[in-house]
């Protein structure tokens, strides 16, 4: 007989409608047996069942990630990480403490830094800045959202970049008035600089993301869904896997880019799908890509941009052809996810998938981001049985990019604000909506997003009275989208996303009530224990 766990006196807040609230849960092997009143669960229980008092601490389903990038998180842990840095001194600082830390790099790679901190010098971001901390050794940064990069004298001159070298298609070399490369580079300027800087080794990539799964455990994480950029982490988690060390849930996804064919996609996903293990990795999503980011005015926008009228932005597909991929990945029983954050692309989105009829609504197709879609199409999603994906900490992200949280609305301009990645609306509508993060974009901590969904506001109270506070959504709106609405985004609901008998035993012990705190402190909650398939996988530790 299986390992059985009884948990008691507890504040459990289930997220399953039919029974909301609990006090206790009896856990057997990996799955919940029973949730209810002490005195219904506890004679379920057999006599040598191990009995674990919660204390009266609140415990709810584990969260889930719906949209991020693991592979390419890991890789983020294991540079240097700029988002965390507030300060310009604060970068340097970071730099000076990596390059110690690990002499033995050949390169220092760091990205993720904003553009607008308060101590930034007078030229800003200078190559003799970072040449005064690390001159020896090559240092490569990107910036938030990767649109230009940082990069020291070393750098240069291992790339050949001189005063003679010309600015490359599509991107800068930025220059002073004498003509010298300051060491900042724009666009298709620093691509070079990602093959020039070594990559992981297997194995480094291996340990890279056992610890980022620890990290997500930690978090109170117990599934993540990757949309995409995982070809080369898959067979490393099947790996952990086989060997009993993945303590976190996987759903991998497939990007099928214009130039591909579809049909090779599908059949290599489809055989390696085969064998996986559902409850761990699962890997049957196919991710399109639609356009690209208002902030560089590459989402689509037929009407045009607010501050570049005769710009629309960027398309990626021929309707026809993206049409018949979506009917293809969905006939074979894929579910469909689609980058689509511009006015156009989201509605390319949804005429591919409402074409496509009760075989959409059985598949759930996915809009990702949805940052400003029509009025038509905020109805639309619970008429063709799409979910809505949003990335919460992005809403207001000036605690993500300090500097960039105001370009969104430039670009967009004022009239369209009240749609401006409208959460509330959605539901509103009846439509499915999940949350995630986009990780390594923004922080992977579910409850940064959860106060940022419920304020639409900066940690230091930007804009004061929140950022379309109209589409601002409650506490256990939140709460759901993290946990059973993304379980259901990924046809998980039977099994995870809410504390129900049957369900896998995946559940977090919080330091505080989310429906009882200041919501301002919700982003200050901690995990204080994490359980994946009944078996703990995070502890705070006792100070
Ligand atoms: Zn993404």
């Amino acid at each position: 007989m299986a390992q059985e766990t009884l948990y008691a006196n507890g504040a459990l807040y289930t997220v399953d409608a039919a029974n909301p609230v609990a006090e206790a849960m009896l856990v057997r092997g990996d799955r919940i047996v029973a949730v209810g009143p002490w005195s219904s669960v506890r004679p379920q229980a057999s006599a040598d069942a191990e009995i674990i008092d919660l204390q009266g601490r609140f415990a709810m389903p584990a969260f889930i990630d719906s949209h991020v990038h693991f592979a390419w998180g890991s890789k983020y842990l294991d540079e240097v990480q700029l988002r965390e840095a507030k300060t310009f001194g604060d970068v340097l600082a970071r730099l000076k403490a990596y390059a110690q830390a690990h002499p033995g790099r050949t390169w220092i790679v760091g990205s993720e830094f904003s553009y607008g901190y308060p101590d930034l010098p007078e030229g800003g971001f200078h190559k003799s800045l970072l040449d005064q901390v690390v001159a020896d050794r090559p240092v490569f940064f990107r910036s938030g959202m990767a649109h230009a990069a940082w990069v020291n004298s070393k750098a240069m001159e291992l790339a050949g970049i001189t005063r003679d070298t010309p600015d490359p298609q599509g991107g800068q070399i930025v220059r002073d008035e004498s003509g010298e490369p300051t060491g900042w580079l724009k666009e298709k300027a620093w691509s070079q600089f990602e093959t020039l800087a070594p990559q992981l080794s297997k194995s480094d990539l291996r340990a890279a993301l056992l610890r980022a799964i620890k990290e997500a455990n930690r978090l109170g994480l117990s599934r993540v869904q990757s949309a995409g950029m995982d070809d080369e982490a898959a067979p490393l988690l099947a790996e952990i896997f086989a060997n009993d060390e993945l303590s976190l849930r996987f759903t991998l996804s497939s990007i099928v880019n214009p130039d591909s064919n579809p049909e090779e996609v599908i059949a290599r996903v489809s055989g390696w799908r085969n064998d996986l293990d559902a409850d761990f990795l699962d890997g049957r999503v196919i991710k399109f890509f639609l356009d690209g980011v208002l902030e560089s005015h590459t989402g689509f926008m037929p009407q045009g941009y607010a501050d570049k009228p005769d710009e629309t932005g960027t398309c990626l597909w021929k309707a026809s052809a993206y049409n018949a991929a979506v009917s293809r990945a969905q006939q074979e029983g894929f579910q469909v996810w689609t980058h689509a954050i511009g006015t156009g692309a989201i509605e390319m989105a949804l005429d591919a998938y409402g074409a496509d009829g009760e075989r959409s609504r059985q598949c759930r197709p996915r809009v990702e981001h949805c940052e400003i879609p029509t009025a038509r199409d905020i109805e639309r999603f619970a008429q063709i049985g799409a979910i809505a994906s949003f990335q919460p900490a992005m809403i207001y992200p000036r605690d993500q990019w300090l500097g960039m949280e105001g370009l969104w609305e430039v670009r967009v301009g004022s009239e369209s604000l009240p749609r401006a990645f409208p959460v509330r609306s959605i539901l509103e509508a009846e439509g499915a909506v999940a949350f995630g993060t986009d990780w390594p974009i923004v922080d992977l901590n579910p409850l940064v997003g959860i106060r940022n969904a419920v304020l639409r506001q900066s940690r230091d109270h930007q804009p004061e009275t929140g950022w379309v506070p109209e589409q601002r959504v409650t506490v256990a709106e939140a709460l759901h989208a993290y946990t059973l609405g993304a379980a259901f985004a990924g046809h998980r609901e039977n099994d995870e996303g809410s504390l129900a008998a049957g369900k896998l035993a995946d559940f977090i012990v919080l330091s505080d009530d989310p429906l009882k705190v200041e919501p301002d402190k919700l982003a200050d909650i901690r995990v204080l224990k994490t359980i994946v398939g009944g078996k703990s996988v995070w502890e705070e530790p006792t100070a």
